[in-house]
C-alpha cells in the first residue's frame, strides 16, 4: 500500500477491526517514512457472473437493464420503485453468492419471475409472457392455471357466502319472482 502523502510502500498497522456488518476488515495504517495515518479496507471480492445469452454471447451484468425490465413489467401496478430496487438488490446478491463466472440468462429470467410472483402476480403474468415469449407455451399455461387457481381461491376465502346476505338486499335480476298462487307440496 502506497502512502498518500509520501507514497512510501512500508506501514504498520495500528488497529484492525470488522465493518460493515462483518463484510469488510477496517485496518488503520501509519506511513513508516512519514507518519501519516490512512484507513484501508478488506474485502472478498465477489464478482457477478457474466450473463450467458441464448445465442451464446456474452455480456457483463446491467442492474440498469433489469430495472427497466421490472419497470415495465409494473407499469400502473402497486409497486414502489423501492421494491423493485429491493428486487433487484436480491438477484445480484443471488448471484454474487452463486459464485459461478457464468449464468445462463435463463436462470436470471427465473429469478426475476419468482421474485415478482411474490411482489405483484399482474407484473408477474406479464414478465413472464414477455420473458417466455411463449417458447414453451405449455409451461407457460400451466403457470397461468396455477396463477389462476391461487386467485379464485383467495376470493373464495374472501366472498361472504351467499346465506350471508342481508334480506333486504335486492334479488339478483336472474332470480325467479316467487309465486304465491302456486300449491304448497
Ligand atoms: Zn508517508
Amino acid at each position: 500500500m502506497k502512502c498518500p502523502s509520501c507514497g512510501n510502500l512500508d506501514n504498520k498497522v495500528i488497529d484492525s477491526r470488522l465493518s460493515e456488518g462483518g463484510e469488510a476488515t477496517r485496518r488503520r495504517r501509519e506511513c513508516v517514512g512519514c507518519g501519516r495515518r490512512y484507513t484501508t479496507y478488506e474485502r472478498i471480492e465477489e464478482a457477478i457472473p457474466l450473463i450467458v445469452k441464448k445465442d451464446g454471447r456474452r455480456e457483463s451484468w446491467d442492474r440498469r437493464k433489469l430495472l427497466q425490465g421490472l419497470e415495465r413489467a409494473c407499469q400502473k401496478r402497486p409497486v414502489s420503485a423501492a421494491a423493485r430496487e429491493e428486487v433487484a438488490d436480491a438477484i445480484e446478491r443471488e448471484l454474487r453468492e452463486g459464485g459461478e463466472r457464468e449464468v445462463a440468462s435463463s436462470e436470471i429470467g427465473e429469478k426475476v419471475m419468482s421474485h415478482l410472483r411474490e411482489l405483484d402476480q399482474v407484473a408477474y403474468v406479464r414478465f413472464a409472457s414477455v420473458y417466455r415469449q411463449f417458447d414453451d407455451i405449455g409451461e407457460f399455461l400451466d403457470e397461468l392455471q396455477r396463477l389462476g387457481q391461487r386467485v379464485r381461491t383467495s376470493e373464495r376465502l374472501r366472498v361472504p357466502p351467499p346465506t350471508s346476505r342481508p334480506a333486504d338486499a335486492p334479488r339478483p335480476a336472474d332470480a325467479p319472482l316467487p309465486r304465491r298462487d302456486e300449491p304448497v307440496e
